[in-house]
């Protein structure tokens, strides 16, 4: 297989745009993509200080190792903020992989655990509960990483979400028939006490990402989380998984079915204006923020 661009051995096929790539330009390719997704969607100005999620995972791996590259000539502020659920058996490995990453480009790094915020780890949390472990993950991870942006003054978290977890979470909407929870899902505008989200890895299939970390040398095997076969989005997955190799862009497409039905409904749903929790202060829907109700369950069953 040949590079499309040159003579080289391609070491790529991206199939959804009709191409291979050799190594050079494929890493061309990569952090041009992350360059686009950033001006495109305005996600960084000069002057920002930027605080990276960085669960040691290959994904958030190549965000703070693609963000040092392409932002290196800029005046932009780079740290990394590491979350530890609590996970025996899976998190401690990830750590290490991240204390690394943020050690070998000389960012600062900060990590927050469930246990000391929160009181339980994710493996007390969910002895006995009814809620899915992927909950209490995803709305403690959330509340950890903003808390800890604004203490760190950061303007913007970015999280090293891909066109994969993209598209699943449009389809597990569109499954839900849940269009509030998939309205909720575009780009916000800016809140108070909520530190705009920023995604620039959305644009690239998570095979990619992995293929980047590889070819720069910081490929990082982990084991997967013990509680993801529990969750629907493992469902989705396998399922978008098998369209995307019979029917190549299947991903893309479903992005972009999204951003239309979202242009047309736009003046229909209307963002909401969140408010303080009246328990931590944290911005919520509603009086109480999930993470306060979560806690408030496992305090009774406790
Ligand atoms: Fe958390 Fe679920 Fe991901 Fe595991 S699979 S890290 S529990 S969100």
């Amino acid at each position: 297989m040949i590079c499309s661009l040159c003579q080289e051995r391609a070491i790529v096929s991206q199939r959804y745009l009709g191409r291979h790539l050799c190594q050079d330009h494929f890493i061309q390719d990569f952090e041009g993509r992350m360059v686009q997704t950033i001006v495109v969607n305005r996600m960084i100005e000069k002057g920002e200080r930027i605080a990276v999620a960085v669960s040691g995972g290959k994904d958030s791996t190549a965000l703070l190792f693609g963000l040092s590259r392409v932002l290196a000539e800029k005046e932009v502020e780079m740290l990394a903020v590491t979350v530890d659920e609590g996970i025996a058996g899976y998190r401690d490995d990830t750590i290490l992989a991240a204390k690394r990453i943020a050690r070998q480009l000389g960012v600062e790094q900060v990590i927050v655990s469930f246990r000391e915020k929160y009181g339980w780890s994710l493996d007390e949390m969910v002895v006995g509960a009814e809620v899915a472990p992927c909950t209490y993950c995803g709305v403690f991870r959330k509340n950890a990483l903003n808390r800890a942006a604004k203490s760190l003054g950061a303007t913007k978290l970015a999280t090293g979400h891909n066109q994969d977890d993209e598209a699943q979470s449009v389809m597990m909407n569109y499954l839900k028939g849940d269009m509030e929870r998939l309205m909720r899902f575009r780009p916000r505008r800016e809140q108070p006490g909520l530190v705009p989200r920023i995604k620039p890895l959305r644009d690239i299939p998570e095979k990619e990402i992995a293929l980047y970390a590889m070819v720069n040398g910081i490929y990082f095997e982990s084991r997967e989380c013990p509680y993801a076969r529990l969750s629907l989005r493992a469902d989705v997955r396998d399922m978008m998984n098998r369209m995307e190799s019979l029917f190549p862009g299947t991903r893309q497409k479903t992005l972009q079915g999204f951003e239309r039905i979202e242009e047309l409904c736009r003046g229909d749903w209307a963002q909401m204006e969140l408010a303080e929790c009246r328990e931590c202060g944290e911005p919520c829907v509603g009086k109480r923020c999930k993470a306060c109700e979560l806690l408030g369950m496992m305090k009774t069953i406790n």
